[in-house]
Protein backbone atom coordinates (compact mmCIF):
# COMPACT_ATOMS: atom_id res chain seq x y z
CA UNK A 1 0.00 0.00 0.00
CA UNK A 2 1.08 3.68 -0.24
CA UNK A 3 2.04 5.11 2.79
CA UNK A 4 0.23 8.11 4.34
CA UNK A 5 1.65 11.48 4.16
CA UNK A 6 0.67 14.62 6.76
CA UNK A 7 1.70 17.83 5.57
CA UNK A 8 2.31 20.17 8.15
CA UNK A 9 2.70 23.82 7.23
CA UNK A 10 0.55 24.63 4.01
CA UNK A 11 2.53 27.22 2.93
CA UNK A 12 4.83 27.71 -0.62
CA UNK A 13 6.81 24.71 0.05
CA UNK A 14 4.73 22.62 1.61
CA UNK A 15 1.41 23.33 -0.31
CA UNK A 16 2.64 24.70 -4.21
CA UNK A 17 5.56 22.31 -4.00
CA UNK A 18 4.93 18.95 -2.24
CA UNK A 19 1.35 18.54 -2.06
CA UNK A 20 1.57 18.42 -6.11
CA UNK A 21 4.04 15.95 -6.12
CA UNK A 22 2.09 12.74 -4.72
CA UNK A 23 0.31 11.97 -8.13
CA UNK A 24 4.02 11.09 -9.24
CA UNK A 25 4.69 8.71 -6.12
CA UNK A 26 4.32 4.84 -6.59
CA UNK A 27 4.80 5.07 -2.76
CA UNK A 28 3.30 8.10 -0.79
CA UNK A 29 0.19 9.63 -1.07
CA UNK A 30 -1.07 12.89 1.02
CA UNK A 31 -3.46 11.96 3.82
CA UNK A 32 -3.88 14.63 5.90
CA UNK A 33 -2.76 18.59 6.37
CA UNK A 34 -1.95 20.57 9.46
CA UNK A 35 -2.27 24.48 9.09
CA UNK A 36 -2.99 27.34 11.07
CA UNK A 37 -5.66 28.31 8.71
CA UNK A 38 -8.86 26.04 8.74
CA UNK A 39 -10.76 27.34 5.67
CA UNK A 40 -7.27 26.76 3.75
CA UNK A 41 -6.94 23.51 5.31
CA UNK A 42 -10.67 22.21 4.62
CA UNK A 43 -10.29 23.69 1.15
CA UNK A 44 -6.84 22.02 0.08
CA UNK A 45 -8.22 18.45 1.77
CA UNK A 46 -11.13 18.67 -0.57
CA UNK A 47 -9.02 19.12 -3.68
CA UNK A 48 -7.56 16.71 -2.78
CA UNK A 49 -10.34 14.13 -2.25
CA UNK A 50 -9.05 14.02 2.29
CA UNK A 51 -11.87 12.89 4.83
CA UNK A 52 -12.13 16.41 6.68
CA UNK A 53 -11.28 14.43 9.86
CA UNK A 54 -7.82 14.30 8.51
CA UNK A 55 -6.93 18.24 8.93
CA UNK A 56 -5.88 19.35 12.09
CA UNK A 57 -4.78 22.49 13.38
CA UNK A 58 -1.64 23.19 14.84
CA UNK A 59 -3.68 23.15 18.66
CA UNK A 60 -5.25 19.37 17.66
CA UNK A 61 -2.11 17.94 15.98
CA UNK A 62 -1.24 15.40 18.49
CA UNK A 63 -4.80 13.54 17.91
CA UNK A 64 -2.95 12.29 14.74
CA UNK A 65 -1.83 9.81 16.84
CA UNK A 66 -5.77 8.27 16.14
CA UNK A 67 -5.39 8.33 12.64
CA UNK A 68 -4.06 4.84 11.46
CA UNK A 69 -3.88 6.50 7.82
CA UNK A 70 -1.12 8.78 8.38
CA UNK A 71 2.26 7.43 8.89
CA UNK A 72 4.65 10.07 8.13
CA UNK A 73 4.64 13.27 9.18
CA UNK A 74 6.15 15.89 6.82
CA UNK A 75 7.09 18.79 8.03
CA UNK A 76 6.88 22.12 6.71
CA UNK A 77 7.50 25.02 8.61
CA UNK A 78 9.29 28.00 9.44
CA UNK A 79 13.22 26.48 10.93
CA UNK A 80 12.34 27.27 14.87
CA UNK A 81 9.06 25.00 14.81
CA UNK A 82 11.01 21.72 13.17
CA UNK A 83 12.28 20.53 16.44
CA UNK A 84 8.36 20.87 17.84
CA UNK A 85 6.87 19.11 15.48
CA UNK A 86 9.30 16.53 14.59
CA UNK A 87 9.28 15.61 18.57
CA UNK A 88 5.53 15.71 18.59
CA UNK A 89 5.12 13.44 15.41
CA UNK A 90 7.54 10.96 16.96
CA UNK A 91 5.40 10.79 20.10
CA UNK A 92 2.19 10.29 18.25
CA UNK A 93 3.95 7.34 16.65
CA UNK A 94 4.81 8.99 13.36
CA UNK A 95 7.99 8.67 11.18
CA UNK A 96 9.19 12.41 10.39
CA UNK A 97 10.53 14.48 6.90
CA UNK A 98 11.78 17.15 8.32
CA UNK A 99 12.76 20.49 6.14
CA UNK A 100 16.00 21.81 6.02
CA UNK A 101 17.15 23.01 7.93
CA UNK A 102 16.67 20.46 10.29
CA UNK A 103 16.49 22.97 13.45
CA UNK A 104 17.72 26.15 14.70
CA UNK A 105 20.33 24.72 16.98
CA UNK A 106 22.68 21.38 17.82
CA UNK A 107 20.86 20.51 21.22
CA UNK A 108 17.38 20.88 19.01
CA UNK A 109 18.74 18.17 16.41
CA UNK A 110 19.36 16.41 19.56
CA UNK A 111 16.32 16.36 20.97
CA UNK A 112 14.64 15.09 17.46
CA UNK A 113 16.61 11.85 17.32
CA UNK A 114 16.21 11.02 20.80
CA UNK A 115 12.22 11.68 20.22
CA UNK A 116 12.40 9.57 16.80
CA UNK A 117 14.52 6.66 18.51
CA UNK A 118 12.64 6.56 21.48
CA UNK A 119 9.19 6.36 19.37
CA UNK A 120 11.26 3.74 17.21
CA UNK A 121 9.99 6.02 13.98
CA UNK A 122 12.65 7.12 11.18
CA UNK A 123 13.57 10.76 10.78
CA UNK A 124 14.92 12.16 7.39
CA UNK A 125 15.88 15.69 6.40
CA UNK A 126 14.42 17.02 3.32
CA UNK A 127 17.92 17.11 1.61
CA UNK A 128 16.25 16.61 -2.13
CA UNK A 129 19.79 16.94 -4.02
CA UNK A 130 20.65 13.78 -2.69
CA UNK A 131 17.71 12.22 -5.01
CA UNK A 132 18.43 14.97 -7.86
CA UNK A 133 20.11 13.34 -10.76
CA UNK A 134 22.53 15.70 -11.91
CA UNK A 135 23.70 16.11 -8.04
CA UNK A 136 24.28 12.03 -7.76
CA UNK A 137 25.95 11.64 -11.42
CA UNK A 138 27.97 14.92 -9.78
CA UNK A 139 28.60 12.50 -6.86
CA UNK A 140 29.22 9.46 -8.62
CA UNK A 141 31.57 11.36 -10.75
CA UNK A 142 33.47 12.92 -8.02
CA UNK A 143 33.89 9.32 -5.93
CA UNK A 144 35.04 7.19 -8.95
CA UNK A 145 37.85 9.70 -9.87
CA UNK A 146 35.98 10.97 -12.87
CA UNK A 147 38.64 14.57 -11.83
CA UNK A 148 41.32 12.75 -10.16
CA UNK A 149 42.17 13.77 -6.55
CA UNK A 150 39.66 16.03 -5.29
CA UNK A 151 41.66 19.33 -4.35
CA UNK A 152 38.64 22.12 -4.15
CA UNK A 153 35.13 22.11 -3.89
CA UNK A 154 33.23 26.12 -4.61
CA UNK A 155 29.73 26.24 -3.79
CA UNK A 156 27.52 29.34 -3.62
CA UNK A 157 24.02 29.65 -2.90
CA UNK A 158 21.56 33.08 -2.65
CA UNK A 159 18.86 34.74 -3.93
CA UNK A 160 17.25 37.92 -3.15
CA UNK A 161 15.70 38.34 -0.25
CA UNK A 162 12.76 41.39 -0.63
CA UNK A 163 10.69 40.97 2.14
CA UNK A 164 11.65 42.69 5.71
CA UNK A 165 9.00 41.18 7.50
CA UNK A 166 9.66 37.52 6.33
CA UNK A 167 10.00 34.99 8.73
CA UNK A 168 13.32 34.27 7.35
CA UNK A 169 14.71 37.40 8.60
CA UNK A 170 13.27 37.09 12.08
CA UNK A 171 15.87 35.22 14.09
CA UNK A 172 13.56 33.63 16.36
CA UNK A 173 11.62 32.21 13.53
CA UNK A 174 14.55 31.09 11.33
CA UNK A 175 17.74 30.67 13.51
CA UNK A 176 19.79 32.63 11.23
CA UNK A 177 19.79 34.52 7.73
CA UNK A 178 20.80 33.01 4.13
CA UNK A 179 23.56 30.63 6.24
CA UNK A 180 20.62 28.63 7.62
CA UNK A 181 18.57 28.80 4.12
CA UNK A 182 20.45 28.43 1.48
CA UNK A 183 24.36 27.87 2.87
CA UNK A 184 22.88 24.73 3.93
CA UNK A 185 22.84 23.77 0.30
CA UNK A 186 26.67 25.18 -0.24
CA UNK A 187 27.76 23.42 3.37
CA UNK A 188 25.69 19.35 2.33
CA UNK A 189 27.61 19.95 -1.49
CA UNK A 190 31.31 20.46 0.08
CA UNK A 191 30.25 17.59 2.16
CA UNK A 192 28.41 15.35 -0.65
CA UNK A 193 31.43 15.94 -3.00
CA UNK A 194 34.41 15.57 -1.42
CA UNK A 195 33.19 12.92 0.83
CA UNK A 196 34.51 13.89 3.94
CA UNK A 197 33.98 15.27 6.91
CA UNK A 198 35.83 19.11 7.59
CA UNK A 199 38.23 19.37 10.60
CA UNK A 200 38.39 23.16 10.65
CA UNK A 201 36.29 25.85 9.52
CA UNK A 202 36.82 29.81 8.94
CA UNK A 203 34.23 32.07 8.52
CA UNK A 204 33.18 35.66 7.65
CA UNK A 205 30.08 37.43 7.55
CA UNK A 206 29.23 40.85 5.48
CA UNK A 207 26.04 42.16 6.25
CA UNK A 208 24.37 45.92 5.92
CA UNK A 209 22.65 46.48 9.14
CA UNK A 210 21.61 50.03 7.65
CA UNK A 211 19.34 47.46 5.54
CA UNK A 212 15.85 47.10 7.09
CA UNK A 213 15.94 43.47 5.87
CA UNK A 214 19.17 42.62 7.74
CA UNK A 215 18.35 43.90 11.55
CA UNK A 216 18.49 40.49 12.71
CA UNK A 217 19.83 38.06 10.44
CA UNK A 218 23.00 37.88 8.07
CA UNK A 219 23.29 38.45 4.69
CA UNK A 220 26.67 37.15 3.40
CA UNK A 221 28.44 34.48 5.26
CA UNK A 222 31.21 33.02 3.33
CA UNK A 223 33.32 30.46 4.91
CA UNK A 224 36.41 27.53 4.16
CA UNK A 225 36.03 24.29 5.41
CA UNK A 226 39.34 22.01 5.40
CA UNK A 227 38.99 18.23 5.16
CA UNK A 228 41.11 15.45 6.55
CA UNK A 229 42.67 14.85 2.58
CA UNK A 230 43.94 18.50 2.56
CA UNK A 231 41.40 19.17 -0.28
CA UNK A 232 39.50 22.05 0.52
CA UNK A 233 35.51 23.74 0.09
CA UNK A 234 34.62 27.69 -0.18
CA UNK A 235 31.37 28.22 0.23
CA UNK A 236 29.19 31.13 0.36
CA UNK A 237 25.64 31.74 1.19
CA UNK A 238 23.48 35.35 0.32
CA UNK A 239 20.39 36.98 0.74
CA UNK A 240 21.15 39.48 -1.83
CA UNK A 241 22.01 38.11 -5.06
CA UNK A 242 20.94 35.53 -7.15
CA UNK A 243 22.97 32.27 -7.19
CA UNK A 244 23.41 28.51 -7.38
CA UNK A 245 26.21 26.51 -8.42
CA UNK A 246 28.81 23.98 -7.11
CA UNK A 247 32.50 23.51 -8.54
CA UNK A 248 34.91 20.61 -7.75
CA UNK A 249 38.55 20.42 -9.34
CA UNK A 250 40.63 18.14 -8.87
CA UNK A 251 43.92 17.34 -9.97
CA UNK A 252 42.81 15.43 -13.57
CA UNK A 253 39.88 17.10 -13.72
CA UNK A 254 36.81 19.52 -12.79
CA UNK A 255 32.72 18.49 -12.65
CA UNK A 256 30.70 21.73 -12.32
CA UNK A 257 26.87 22.45 -12.01
CA UNK A 258 25.23 25.37 -12.48
CA UNK A 259 22.26 25.85 -11.60
CA UNK A 260 23.42 23.43 -9.12
CA UNK A 261 20.11 22.75 -6.84
CA UNK A 262 17.21 24.14 -8.36
CA UNK A 263 13.87 22.54 -8.44
CA UNK A 264 14.21 21.88 -12.12
CA UNK A 265 16.84 23.05 -14.96
CA UNK A 266 19.91 21.77 -13.22
CA UNK A 267 23.06 21.46 -15.70
CA UNK A 268 26.34 19.92 -15.30
CA UNK A 269 29.61 20.00 -17.20
CA UNK A 270 32.94 17.86 -16.95
CA UNK A 271 36.21 18.75 -17.73
CA UNK A 272 39.15 16.95 -18.23
CA UNK A 273 42.43 17.72 -20.32
CA UNK A 274 41.50 21.06 -21.31
CA UNK A 275 38.03 19.47 -22.60
CA UNK A 276 34.82 20.50 -21.39
CA UNK A 277 31.68 18.95 -21.66
CA UNK A 278 27.97 19.00 -20.85
CA UNK A 279 26.72 15.81 -18.78
CA UNK A 280 23.34 14.86 -19.55
CA UNK A 281 22.81 12.50 -15.97
CA UNK A 282 20.66 8.88 -16.69
CA UNK A 283 17.34 9.41 -15.57
CA UNK A 284 17.69 13.09 -15.77
CA UNK A 285 14.37 13.60 -15.64
CA UNK A 286 13.38 11.84 -12.34
CA UNK A 287 11.76 13.83 -9.84
CA UNK A 288 13.86 14.45 -6.82
CA UNK A 289 10.52 15.72 -4.86
CA UNK A 290 9.20 11.66 -6.03
CA UNK A 291 12.55 9.95 -4.84
CA UNK A 292 12.71 11.97 -1.45
CA UNK A 293 8.74 11.47 -0.92
CA UNK A 294 9.25 7.22 -1.90
CA UNK A 295 12.57 6.93 -0.44
CA UNK A 296 10.62 7.80 3.45
CA UNK A 297 8.19 5.76 2.54
CA UNK A 298 10.07 2.62 1.63
CA UNK A 299 12.34 3.40 4.91
CA UNK A 300 9.57 3.90 7.11
CA UNK A 301 7.93 0.51 5.34
CA UNK A 302 11.04 -1.53 6.09
CA UNK A 303 12.37 0.70 9.03
CA UNK A 304 15.80 1.61 7.57
CA UNK A 305 17.61 4.49 8.18
CA UNK A 306 17.30 7.35 5.34
CA UNK A 307 20.09 8.09 3.67
CA UNK A 308 19.59 11.46 4.71
CA UNK A 309 18.62 10.92 8.21
CA UNK A 310 18.51 12.98 11.28
CA UNK A 311 22.01 12.12 12.11
CA UNK A 312 22.85 13.57 8.60
CA UNK A 313 20.77 17.03 9.53
CA UNK A 314 22.98 16.85 12.90
CA UNK A 315 26.28 16.97 11.88
CA UNK A 316 25.62 20.22 9.28
CA UNK A 317 23.91 22.32 12.39
CA UNK A 318 27.24 21.19 14.20
CA UNK A 319 29.33 22.83 11.08
CA UNK A 320 26.48 25.60 11.02
CA UNK A 321 27.12 26.63 15.03
CA UNK A 322 30.79 26.34 14.15
CA UNK A 323 30.36 28.56 11.48
CA UNK A 324 28.52 31.69 12.86
CA UNK A 325 31.55 31.06 15.62
CA UNK A 326 33.91 31.41 13.42
CA UNK A 327 32.73 34.31 11.69
CA UNK A 328 31.81 36.13 15.55
CA UNK A 329 35.20 35.70 16.85
CA UNK A 330 37.26 35.73 13.53
CA UNK A 331 39.26 32.72 14.22
CA UNK A 332 39.77 29.67 12.64
CA UNK A 333 37.63 26.66 14.47
CA UNK A 334 38.51 23.46 14.90
CA UNK A 335 35.73 20.19 14.57
P1 LIG B 1 6.29 29.73 3.99
O1 LIG B 1 6.37 30.99 4.74
O2 LIG B 1 5.80 29.78 2.58
O3 LIG B 1 5.39 28.67 4.76
C1 LIG B 1 5.49 28.50 6.16
C2 LIG B 1 4.20 27.91 6.69
O4 LIG B 1 4.30 27.86 8.11
C3 LIG B 1 2.98 28.77 6.35
O5 LIG B 1 1.89 27.94 6.03
C4 LIG B 1 2.71 29.50 7.67
O6 LIG B 1 1.34 29.83 7.86
C5 LIG B 1 3.14 28.44 8.68
N1 LIG B 1 3.45 29.01 9.98
C6 LIG B 1 3.04 28.51 11.15
N2 LIG B 1 3.46 29.26 12.17
C7 LIG B 1 4.13 30.28 11.65
C8 LIG B 1 4.78 31.42 12.20
N3 LIG B 1 4.84 31.61 13.52
N4 LIG B 1 5.35 32.28 11.37
C9 LIG B 1 5.35 32.09 10.03
N5 LIG B 1 4.73 31.03 9.43
C10 LIG B 1 4.14 30.13 10.25
O7 LIG B 1 7.75 29.07 4.06
P2 LIG B 1 8.31 27.91 3.12
O8 LIG B 1 9.12 28.51 2.05
O9 LIG B 1 7.23 26.98 2.77
O10 LIG B 1 9.35 27.20 4.11
C11 LIG B 1 8.94 26.23 5.07
C12 LIG B 1 10.12 25.31 5.39
O11 LIG B 1 10.46 24.61 4.21
C13 LIG B 1 11.39 26.01 5.85
O12 LIG B 1 12.03 25.26 6.83
C14 LIG B 1 12.25 26.08 4.60
O13 LIG B 1 13.63 26.07 4.88
C15 LIG B 1 11.84 24.80 3.90
N6 LIG B 1 11.97 24.90 2.43
C16 LIG B 1 12.67 23.94 1.79
C17 LIG B 1 12.82 24.00 0.42
C18 LIG B 1 13.58 22.92 -0.29
O14 LIG B 1 13.83 23.06 -1.48
N7 LIG B 1 13.92 21.82 0.37
C19 LIG B 1 12.27 25.06 -0.30
C20 LIG B 1 11.53 26.02 0.38
C21 LIG B 1 11.39 25.93 1.76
Amino acid sequence: RKLGYAIVGLGYYGLKVIIPKFADCEHSRLAAVVSGDPIKARRVAAEHGLDPKSVYSYADFDRIRDNPDVDIVYVCLPNSMHAEYTIRAAKAGKHVLCEKPMAISVAECEAMIAACRRANRQLMIGYRSHFEPHNLEAMRLARTGAAGKIRYVRSEHGFVQGDPQAWRLKKALSGGGSLMDMGIYSLQAARYMTGEEPIAVTARESTDRRDPRFTEVEDIIDWTLEFPSGAIASCQSMYSANQNHILLMGDKGRIELEPATRYDGNQMWTGRDGREQQVQPPSANRSQFVGQLDHMAECATTNREPIVSGAEGLRDIRIVEAIYRSAREGKTVRL
